[in-house]
């Protein structure tokens, strides 16, 4: 896991004064640490019976298509507002400042299928709760919410009590 963590690149002050950006491109673009990050993201749910990995715009698109591969499973997009072609339902949700919008097409999912939903980071938890909100809104079971990194100072956990979520690598600073 230190190997994995020693390639995230950490960005001070990015992109406003007192984030701790993690800039995950230096993961990606490394070939066994990409590949050794979704084997270990994925291969829990080999037997769980899941029918779809949803991606969240725009890096967990990264990390839910290539888990989705690695399942066998298809991959679902939730993106940012006005990129979905077809009829969507949406989300709201509150950010640091202001608030933003999640949209997934309104036939993207089956009453009762089984999905993970896939991000590169859980920083404060607001994305992930619109997007649970979103798929259960929808029908979907939400199995796992699962994350290639967890900064756990912020307390992301909290907004999604109730959920199983997974953190390949927690930061604490
Ligand atoms: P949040 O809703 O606060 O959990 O933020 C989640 C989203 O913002 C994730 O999709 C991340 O890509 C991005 N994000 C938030 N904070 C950071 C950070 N410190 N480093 C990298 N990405 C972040």
């Amino acid at each position: 896991m230190r190997a994995l963590k020693n390639r995230i690149r950490n960005i001070p002050d990015f992109p406003r004064k007192g984030i701790q950006f993690k800039d995950i491109t230096t993961l990606l673009s490394d070939p066994a640490s990409f590949q050794r990050a979704i084997d270990l993201m994925a291969h829990r749910h080999f037997a769980n019976g899941i029918d779809a990995v949803i991606g969240v715009e725009a890096r967990g698109f990264i990390m839910g298509a290539a888990m989705a591969y690695k399942l066998g499973t298809g991959v679902i997009l939730v993106r940012k507002p006005g990129k979905l072609p077809y009829k969507t339902v949406a989300a709201t949700y509150s950010l640091e400042y202001g608030k933003d919008r999640l949209e997934i097409h309104e036939d993207a999912i089956r009453k009762g299928m089984r999905v993970i939903v896939a991000d590169d980071v859980l920083a404060t938890g607001g994305t992930m709760e619109a997007v649970v909100g979103l798929l259960t809104r929808l029908g979907a079971e939400v199995v796992e919410c699962c994350f290639l990194a967890e900064l756990t100072a912020l307390k992301g956990r909290d907004k999604l009590k109730g959920q199983k979520i997974f953190s390949l690598l927690k930061y604490t600073d």
